[in-house]
């Protein structure tokens, strides 16, 4: 280890800066952040300065760095432009024993300042030893994403009950199991809701039936996973795939999201594949409710949003009947990802001024919709679950009135590495998709916006260039 990792205390501390510029004030808003008695040194302030001077935050001498402005001073910080003055200030901080640091110059420096985390009073701080500060900046932000904002919160709540709690539950090992369950459980969610009271009164009843509550009743998280990459989960959705005991998932969940759950949480595989659905609605609903019942923190995991076509609503119905807690968590729909992944905006001020979602699955071997409906200049469709029904859901627009030469697209695998999209008039869109081998899951898009991908779509041709091969040479799949 080349640094030792400390945190100080500087309340009311005298900490010299020199140097008035921007680095210099940015170093100075984290000194005052931890209470420091700011005293900067320099021939003139830039406006950040000059502005905390003049909101009296700071004390300020005007003139070049001497030695003299080292009395009194527990830390040191030189942010120069000038590599000399710089070195001076390191050389005499160091012979007094003062901590230095030197901005941008590790070796100058006794000490680095790291990038942080700030969820005072908890604070992350990272540091690469000064050898890449932008690496340090991206791990940072891995952290950001990983620590809800709240986490401070509930810090401080735990804070404040430390003593009750110790007193309550003498037994070490009891309390820490008692902690664990409090920090993970339904009071750090309510207070990652904003709902401090009743976090507070939840952690009272926990601690009144002698720590024992909260360690019988599960919850069920059910959390919208997108429609396959990663990258589009929401970052409550990813705190609460490491949190989960068990995760309940979908066919159309990727295996890319899945891996992101907690490593020894059970998964168990829900269906549902098309006619052959692996557990029906009322086990899936049942089995919700039995694995909340064992206490776990169950999480059902759903492909894109649970709220569309994702039958979330009748899954939480029944564990609003039976009085289990849970929470829904919204996901990136297919139509949002799979049409910003083909270039296809849904609205437009020239194609379409209104948007719908249907599914196209068969019914006794037919769609029904309501046609008259969806025949609507200016409008774009959105089918779900329109593959297999794909002839007779085109056939039926053209009867009921839809130009045959409007554009439409059916995007397979949307938001994937596997990610292909094919475009065609309504009339020829089903004899182009017979001649590709698709594979489910598939979006329809129909309506005039589908003509923007000429221009917009960016997804495919990115992940060609990345290849290193022509985009042009390549037959476009959406031919
Ligand atoms: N709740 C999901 C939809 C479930 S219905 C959501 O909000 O997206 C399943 C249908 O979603 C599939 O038949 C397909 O039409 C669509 N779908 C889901 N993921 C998709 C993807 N990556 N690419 C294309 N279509 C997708």
């Amino acid at each position: 280890m080349d640094y030792l990792p400390i945190f100080l205390d500087l309340r009311a501390r005298r900490c010299l800066i020199v140097g008035g510029g921007e680095v210099a004030a940015r170093k100075t808003d984290l000194l005052l952040q931890a209470g420091a008695d700011v005293h900067a040194v320099a021939p003139r302030l830039a406006s950040a300065m000059q502005s905390l001077l003049d909101e009296g935050r700071i004390a300020y001498r005007e003139g070049v760095f001497r030695e003299s402005d080292l009395d009194g001073a527990q830390l040191v910080i030189a942010a120069t432009d000038d590599r000399d003055v710089n070195a001076r200030v390191a050389a005499l901080a160091d012979a007094r024993g003062l901590p230095v640091n030197v901005v941008d110059d590790p070796a100058l420096c006794r000490f680095i300042m790291p990038a942080i985390v700030d969820r005072s009073p908890v604070v992350a701080a990272i540091s690469t030893g000064g050898v890449s500060p932008v690496l340090a900046r991206l791990i940072r932000g891995r952290l950001e994403a990983l620590i809800p904002a709240a986490f401070g919160r509930l810090a401080a709540l735990a804070g404040e009950y430390r003593d009750r709690v110790k007193n309550r539950i003498v037994d070490a090992n009891e309390r820490r199991k008692f902690w664990e369950r409090v920090l993970t459980g339904p009071t750090a969610e309510l207070i990652y809701a904003g709902r401090d009271a009743d976090a507070r009164a939840s952690l009272d009843a926990a601690l009144d039936s002698g720590g024992k509550a909260g360690a019988q009743t599960g919850e069920v998280y059910l959390v919208g996973a997108g429609p396959g990459d990663p990258d589009m989960l929401t970052f409550r959705a990813l705190r609460l795939m490491q949190q989960a005991d068990v995760v309940v998932h979908d066919r159309l969940v990727s295996q890319r999201v899945l891996d992101l759950t907690r490593r020894d949480a059970e998964r168990i595989y829900a269906g549902k594949e098309r006619a052959s659905h692996t557990l029906s609605q009322e086990t899936i609903n049942a089995l919700l409710v039995r694995l909340a019942r064992e206490g776990k923190r169950v999480l059902r995991l759903k492909g894109g949003d649970p709220f569309i076509f994702g039958r979330g609503g009748e899954e939480i119905e029944t564990l609003a009947d039976e009085g289990i807690p849970f929470q829904v968590v919204p996901g990136i729909t297919a139509a949002s990802g799979c049409a910003a992944y083909a270039g296809i905006p849904l609205t437009h001020r020239d194609h379409a001024h209104s948007c719908v979602f249907v599914t196209g699955h068969l019914k006794d071997g037919t769609v029904t919709l309501d046609w008259q409906s969806l025949v609507q200049p200016y409008q774009t469709i959105v089918i779900y679950m329109g593959l297999i029904g794909l002839p007779i859901i085109c056939r039926e627009l053209i009867g009921h009135g839809m130009p045959p030469d409007t554009p439409a697209a059916l995007v397979e695998h949307g938001t994937t590495e596997k990610q292909r999209v094919f475009t065609a008039t309504l009339e020829k869109l089903s004899e182009t998709v017979a001649q590709a081998e698709v594979r489910a899951p598939t979006l329809i898009i129909i309506g005039g916006v589908v003509t923007l991908r000429d221009k917009l779509e960016w997804f495919e041709s990115a992940a060609e260039r990345a290849a290193g091969l022509d985009p042009h040479f390549l037959a476009d799949a959406s031919d």
